[in-house]
């Protein structure tokens, strides 16, 4: 995750070539599920629960915090590029915790802002 990730576009591999592999919601064991993944970079997809959100969500997240906290335009516009180059909407490899988590230290790297403050506007 993060530095030195390329993006791939994904290619889903079909239904019989699926993973049996551990499924988890919030960190908690729920046994064993087929997942999709992408036969080029390998990457399972994300399951109901844990499924990401769009970057939408993330953008408006931000667009929220900038507001509260008078944010130069300049910024805000760093740390959505930033989300973009981590892939922060890709469905494979990350879940919504994690893209939470991504969130929270991109946003504490460039503003100087708690964790708890930011995960106020999750
Ligand atoms: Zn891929």
């Amino acid at each position: 995750m993060g530095a030195g990730r390329t993006k791939c576009d994904h290619k889903i591999c079909g239904d019989k070539e699926k993973v049996w592999l551990p499924h988890s919601f919030r960190g908690r064991g729920r046994g064993l599920q087929p997942h999709r993944y992408c036969v080029n970079c390998g990457l399972v997809e994300v399951h109901s629960d844990e499924r990401p959100l769009s970057i939408g969500h993330y953008m408006n997240a931000l667009a929220r915090i900038g507001m509260e906290f008078k944010v130069a335009k300049v910024q805000t516009r760093m740390i959505s590029m930033e989300m973009e180059r981590c892939s922060l909407d890709d469905p494979y490899g990350m879940d919504r915790w994690q893209q939470e988590d991504l969130f929270v230290g991109i946003v504490g790297t460039y503003l100087n802002l708690s964790e708890e403050r930011i995960r106020k506007f999750l």
